[in-house]
């Protein structure tokens, strides 16, 4: 997806995060993407902007797309980052300028890596199921690896823990001994947990991440507080294990990573250093729009034009840190 910068709101509960743990509701402020698809955004925030590597998270729907044309993002480019598609009803056609055309089902892991650059579109086939319903995630890449090659992994057969009631499905990293064939540069875990109703576990946590949860369905009890669809629980760090029940069957991501050191430059679809290597990234995807170009490439089957990057703001862009 693509980004669109505006005014996030924020409802902080518990302590400042200072390290250690915490208990802080992250409220979602709707963005809307093109015409057809609003979506709800989560990080960055006004108070929180990372958790681990995780430097974007945007959750869309259920939406009934049945009589639309559902999402349609047209080629766009990034750097620096990692996009993870994680879909929870409905599939996403992914088309990147390597020539991955690839469908993205639910349950299944399209993890995209920019690197020094790459240009993707994503849309809706037709047909397509009648809901639409998933997140949209990004990761930061650490130090010199933000400009490793790109690449584009489709996995369509993770772990998935199952305990009692509870099952796990492992998108990045490892939980409980069940490690996701997606390569990731930094320390970082995300899974997907369901609760059938009226389940109460424990999950072991790495106590050296920060932790977050965003319900995707039903009222999960996380750390003994509910968590509504759409809302986003940041957890902080220290903790090797985290209780999670459910009254109704649920179901939320769960994300972590060591925090990111590195303050980051993000505007539009770029994640830098500082504000000239956006600036440079802008106009040779400009320059490329019109006269084409190798940094990001052309994306072969889409059908249509490219998105323009918007005009970079009068002020400079300045790198933040993960906190505000
Ligand atoms: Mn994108």
């Amino acid at each position: 997806m693509s980004d669109v910068t505006g005014d996030p709101r924020v409802t902080v509960c518990g302590a400042e995060a200072t390290g250690g743990p915490v208990s802080e509701l992250v409220e979602p402020r709707r963005v809307q993407l093109g015409e057809s698809t609003e979506v709800r955004r989560l990080l960055p925030s006004l108070g929180r902007r990372m958790v681990g590597a995780w430097c974007f998270v945007d959750h869309y729907g259920p939406d009934d797309v049945a009589a639309e044309p559902g999402m349609q993002v047209a080629p766009h480019p990034h750097i620096g980052l990692q996009t993870v598609s994680w879909l929870l009803s409905g599939e996403v056609h992914h088309r990147d300028s390597l020539g991955s055309s690839v469908l993205v089902r639910p349950g299944e892991l399209g993890l995209m890596t920019a690197g020094r650059g790459i240009a993707h579109s994503e849309q809706s086939p037709d047909p397509h199921s009648p809901i639409l319903h998933g997140a949209q995630l990004w990761v930061a890449l650490p130090g010199e690896e933000r400009t490793v090659a790109p690449r584009f992994e489709h996995h369509a057969d993770l772990p998935v823990v199952t305990e009692g009631g509870l099952r796990a499905t492992v998108l990045l990293g490892e939980l409980a001994g069940a490690v996701s064939p997606g390569r990731v540069h930094s320390p970082l875990v995300g899974v997907d947990v369901g609760l059938r109703a009226g389940t109460a576990r424990t999950l072991p946590l790495e106590r050296d991440f920060e932790h977050a949860v965003l319900t995707v369905g039903g009222a999960p009890v996380v750390d003994g507080r509910e968590v509504t669809p759409g809302t986003l629980l940041y957890l902080g760090s220290g903790r090797s294990e985290l209780p999670v029940a459910a009254g109704p069957e649920s179901r939320f991501l769960l994300l972590g990573g060591v925090p990111f050191a590195e303050q980051l430059v993000m505007w539009w679809n770029f994640v830098g250093r500082t504000g000239e290597e956006i600036a440079e990234a802008r106009s040779t995807w400009q320059a490329e729009i019109a006269h084409g170009g190798d940094r990001f490439g052309a994306v072969p089957g889409y059908e249509g034009d490219p998105l323009d990057a918007p005009d970079l703001p009068p002020t400079p862009l300045r790198p933040r840190g993960r906190e505000r």
